[in-house]
């Protein structure tokens, strides 16, 4: 057998590059890692997930205070600059970055700095484009380079008031009005944001309904919800240009309206950082959006190739990319049966306002599958927790089989989803028989939480049956 000088090389250091290098060193084997950003964390940690929420945190606390009836009563409001609510994430990049970059010193892992470039299927050069670059052998690698936001050549995203989801990070003012082009989990996050600022909000989807992948009535939900607040939603749209102004941009569409306001976030479509790659020396060709095509364990069309998180598309969350990259390490070290158990039921957490979160089955896909199911709610507005708190928006929903009483999907939007969307997970991911709604129906919940949704649910749901 040939002597690599590594077991696995991993190529960034977003979640999932960190899952698969970690989990690879945990079992003994001899790993690398690359990364060209100037930071470990990946897209994750530096212009995705951190900073977004960080800022959402930042701009929701400062709603909450401006919206206490005793703040204004006493004349008092909170009013900070869009930059001034984004420097808040700083500090919580670094405190990621740096337990991160801990994580693989720890480890006695090495992190090559430079753009990772396939010479053959065990050989990579890693390097910057005018420095040194150094040649590394190994037995497997993890292609883990995640993905960017597109951009259309007829776009100009140089003009100061067009921008995407990275340069939106650096947006030096607060706008009065912001059209939004693409209504997937991005576009719907930040017309949320938005739309909290104050910002009068025009969200362009491409298609007829938001997030079709949720359960319809989640999905109603955040239509509702959005609406409510003011935000103007056009379903069906494709654009025909975007022109920028001196004082704003234009949103020009196929169906003849025309959208101006301060500034246009394009939020539609990614594209995978396959391009520098060197894939064409090793054969592997991937799709026209950059993305790679792996099987169920992960591997790409060369055996000793994988490829984990947001290069291999859906369903492009952290969450997932992270245990992506862990199943990749684990099937590389034989283990698979823990391998397929890990990236399975993998739970959707949408930082909208309400917030939305679900797990499993959908009734949409339920129906279509001939599964005899049930369903269970619980309205938030009628639990203790939510009144004191006053978040009373929002709704869980069990979907159960009529005759098993196992629990097919959780759906859940407002307060905290993201969160209650878990003691579900639980139970659902239990084998039969102890996945079921009596344990719902018989679990005492401390009172008053959010948690008893749960138990609301399940009782709504069984006094269902006949
Ligand atoms: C605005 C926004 C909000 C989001 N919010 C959430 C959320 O709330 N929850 C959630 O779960 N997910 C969220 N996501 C998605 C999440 O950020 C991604 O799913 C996750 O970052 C994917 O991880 P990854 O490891 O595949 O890639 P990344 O995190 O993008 O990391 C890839 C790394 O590879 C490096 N790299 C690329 N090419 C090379 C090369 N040739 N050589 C060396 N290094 C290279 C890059 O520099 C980068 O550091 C959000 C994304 C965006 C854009």
């Amino acid at each position: 057998m040939a002597d690599y000088q590594y077991d696995v090389f991993v190529i960034g250091s977003g979640p999932g590059g960190e899952g698969a290098a970690m989990q690879a060193c945990k079992h003994g084997l001899k790993v690398a890692v690359a990364e060209r950003y100037s930071k470990i964390g990946g897209g994750c940690t530096h212009w995705g997930t951190i900073p977004s929420k960080a800022l959402r945190y930042a701009i929701f606390t400062m709603t909450e205070l401006n919206n206490r009836t005793m703040l204004r009563e006493a004349g008092l409001t909170v009013d900070l600059s869009f930059p001034q609510l984004r420097q808040s994430a700083s500090s919580v990049i670094k405190q990621q970055e740096d337990m991160r970059r801990g994580f693989y010193e720890r480890n006695r892992v090495p992190v090559y700095s430079g753009q990772a470039r396939f010479i053959d299927p065990h050989t990579i050069e890693v390097g910057e484009s005018k420095g040194a670059v150094e040649q590394i052998t190994a037995t497997n690698f993890v292609i883990a380079v995640g993905c960017r936001p597109y951009r259309p050549p007829d776009v100009d995203f140089t003009h100061p008031r067009i921008f995407d989801s990275d340069s939106i990070l650096d947006l030096s003012f607060t706008p009065k009005s912001i059209s939004i082009y693409g209504a997937g989990v991005v576009g719907c996050e930040y017309s949320s944001m938005f739309r909290n600022l104050g910002c009068k909000l025009n969200l362009v989807n491409t298609r007829q309904q938001l997030l079709e992948f949720l359960d319809d009535e989640i999905s109603d939900a955040l239509s509702y919800h959005l609406r409510e607040t003011g935000a103007l939603i056009r379903h069906g749209e494709t654009y025909e240009k975007i022109e920028g102004l001196d004082d704003g941009a234009i949103l020009h569409l196929k169906s003849g309206k025309k959208l101006k306001t301060d500034i246009i976030l394009w939020a539609n479509g990614r594209t995978g950082n396959t391009d520098d790659l060197g894939l064409d020396t090793i054969g592997i060709v991937p799709d026209s959006r950059g993305l790679l095509t792996v099987d169920k364990q992960y591997t790409t069309s060369v055996p000793n190739i994988y490829a984990v998180g947001d290069v291999i598309g859906y369903p492009s969350l952290a969450s997932a990319a992270y245990v992506q990259g862990r199943a990749a390490a684990l099937h590389i070290t034989g283990d698979v049966s823990s391998a397929e158990q890990l990236a399975n039921d993998i739970p959707t957490g949408i930082y909208t306002s309400p917030e939305i979160s679900s797990i499993g089955q959908t009734e949409r896909e339920l129906t279509m599958a001939g599964i005899p199911y049930e369903i269970g709610h619980a309205q938030f507005k009628s639990l203790a927790r939510a009144q004191i708190t006053n978040r009373r928006v929002g709704m869980l929903k069990l979907l159960f089989h009529r005759e098993t009483l196992a629990i097919l999907g959780v759906h859940c939007f407002g307060a905290q989803a993201a969160e209650i969307i878990h003691i579900g997970q639980a139970i659902m991911s239990q084998p039969p028989p102890n996945n079921t709604l009596m344990y719902f129906i018989n679990t005492t919940f401390n009172y008053p939480t959010m948690a008893e949704a749960y138990r609301v649910a399940a009782l709504n749901g069984f006094n269902r049956l006949f």
